[in-house]
């Protein structure tokens, strides 16, 4: 999954700080990984907004940390809003207002 805007990676070390900016928190896990043979004190995963998503002294481990991740990602995506595309207020996945159902057996006649 692409993040917006980048994501940092920050490898502290006793003798200083390291950052590096990739595209998506998949590469900055690889990053992680990698970086635990080269044995800095912390390294951090930095969202597009500043926020810490990973932090390899509070959090712990990569591998953990990404499964956790990716099981989020899923809940979110599968609990993602219905958008209306005909704005109708009370349409929603679990009840398709009249114009969305019309859509969806459309698109399902030409998946056919
Ligand atoms: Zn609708």
């Amino acid at each position: 999954m692409r993040e917006p805007g980048g994501v940092r990676v920050v490898k502290l070390y006793e003798s200083g700080r390291e950052q590096e900016r990739v595209r998506s928190i998949e590469d900055a896990v690889e990053r992680v990984r990698e970086a635990r043979s080269e044995g800095p004190i912390c390294v951090k995963i930095v969202a597009r907004d500043g926020s810490v998503v990973y932090d390899s002294e509070a959090t712990g481990d990569i591998d953990a940390w990404e499964a956790e991740w990716r099981l989020q990602k899923r809940r979110i995506a599968a609990g993602s809003v219905h958008e209306c595309p005909h704005e109708d207020p009370g349409c929603s996945e679990e009840s398709l207002c009249v114009e969305c159902k019309i859509d969806r057996e459309r698109e399902r006649a030409g998946a056919v």
